[in-house]
């Protein structure tokens, strides 16, 4: 398995098209510009691979503490000062992926932060 740095590597932007053999395609892609075309193209390669390209939510500060709050979902994570934490209020619940895509966004977002990471 590659790792994200050896796909990044792999796909470097040449003249219109991509070392890998992609290429721009004026009917496909009409007037968007090559190196938009070609982000998301290398975003597409990290996916195929099985690497996640995701936005991680935005903590909120309270009293010193940053705390995300999912909107679908029972659960809450939260940092302070030398801990982390999460809180739930369910037991065993029915997640839909939806539901599981969010949970772990939170649950990286607060890991991000709990290693000393920046707040996305
Ligand atoms: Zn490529």
């Amino acid at each position: 398995m590659s790792t994200a740095e050896q796909i990044i590597a792999a796909h470097r932007l040449v003249y219109v098209g991509c070392d890998c053999g992609w290429q721009w395609d004026a009917d496909r892609d009409g007037y968007h510009r090559i190196e938009d075309l070609h982000a998301a193209h290398v975003v597409a390669a990290l996916e195929a691979a099985g690497k996640a390209v995701v936005e991680l939510p935005e903590a909120i500060d309270e009293d010193g503490q940053k705390v995300w709050l999912p909107a679908m979902s029972e659960v809450i994570a939260g940092v302070e000062p030398g801990r982390a934490y999460v809180a739930s209020t369910i037991g065993r619940g029915e997640y839909d992926a939806a539901k599981l895509r969010e949970l772990g966004l939170v649950l990286l977002a607060a890991a991000r932060v709990a290693e000393g990471g920046d707040q996305p």
